[in-house]
């Protein structure tokens, strides 16, 4: 299967209302262009200079999401041009993450990266801190940042029942943070990846973000 017949299979098979990020990391900028051909818009990166770097190559309506752990000093590379920023996982971040977007006269969407797998490996908040911070004043004064969700990765295991418990919690979690600390604005939950996403759209996902499904197995040598 082709890239294109791949984007053009997982849209036909995506309930109505679930967004998906074609995750583009590693890969060629052909392989997007085949992508953007199909119609796909939306494309994930998990480095950001390869995300500045496919962005000059690549047409200008693609909506770029950082969906990769980010450092502080690589926000302002990315801040003129990025879409969303999806692994947004401390405060220091955040603070960055607003800065940059001012000094651009722009906003930056982004979503809270939330920790949901048992295994202790995977980023994000830790729930209970961040709902502390969030009671403290945190986002209230950040007029670069638009709060727009929630974003989780489950456990990589073949427990079903894990990974739904996981992406329950999530969905959750979006609820209670949107109906506590946010606006309708906050409406996006991001989770589903190649592995769990049938199982992510079960639980509730509005935007799933779908690579090697979409574009074969990464080859990290070869990358960008
Ligand atoms: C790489 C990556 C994906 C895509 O993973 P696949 O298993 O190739 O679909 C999704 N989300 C994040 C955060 C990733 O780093």
């Amino acid at each position: 299967m082709s890239v294109k017949e791949n984007i053009r299979s997982t849209l036909e098979t995506l309930p109505a209302g679930v967004r998906l990020v074609a995750v583009s990391k590693t890969h060629p900028t052909e392989a997007i262009a085949e992508a953007y051909e199909a119609g796909q818009r939306m494309f994930g990166e998990n480095r950001p200079q390869e995300m500045v770097a496919k962005h000059g190559l690549l047409p200008k309506d693609i909506e770029w999401h950082m969906i990769g752990h980010l450092q502080t000093n690589k926000v302002k590379g990315i801040a003129p041009f990025v879409s969303m920023i999806q692994s947004v996982d401390s405060e220091r971040l955040l603070n960055v993450i607003n800065s940059e977007a001012v000094k651009n006269g722009r906003t930056i969407d982004i979503l809270l990266e939330i920790r949901i797998a048992r295994e202790d490996t995977k980023s994000g908040w830790d729930i209970n801190g961040l709902r502390t911070l969030l009671d403290n004043g945190l986002g209230r004064q950040m007029p670069g940042v638009v709060f727009r969700g929630v974003m989780g990765i489950a456990t990589n295991t073949d427990d079903i029942r894990l990974v739904r418990d996981e992406f329950r919690l999530l969905k959750s979690i979006h609820e209670t943070l949107r109906d506590k600390y946010f606006d309708s604005r906050f409406d996006t939950v991001s989770m589903g990846m190649s592995g769990d996403w049938p199982i992510a759209v079960e639980c509730g996902s509005n935007m799933v973000r779908i690579g090697s499904a979409i574009f074969g197995e990464r080859n990290y040598a070869k990358s960008l």
